[in-house]
């Protein structure tokens, strides 16, 4: 039996710079309804980079 609605889903992260999806992660659609972006550490780029929400 699943939980009410699915409000949280998986998503993947990709560097804006490079294109690398680094991090997978959930969140909630309630909460977040736009694309995430997170600063995140990139080790393509080496270096803190911004990161957003992919398919
Ligand atoms: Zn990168």
């Amino acid at each position: 039996m699943a939980k009410k609605a699915e409000a949280r889903i998986i998503i993947s992260l990709a560097c804006t710079e490079c294109g690398e999806r680094t991090y997978t992660t959930t969140k909630n659609k309630k909460n977040d309804p736009q694309r995430l972006e997170l600063k995140k550490y990139c080790p393509r780029c080496r270096a803190q980079k911004l990161h957003r929400e992919v398919k």
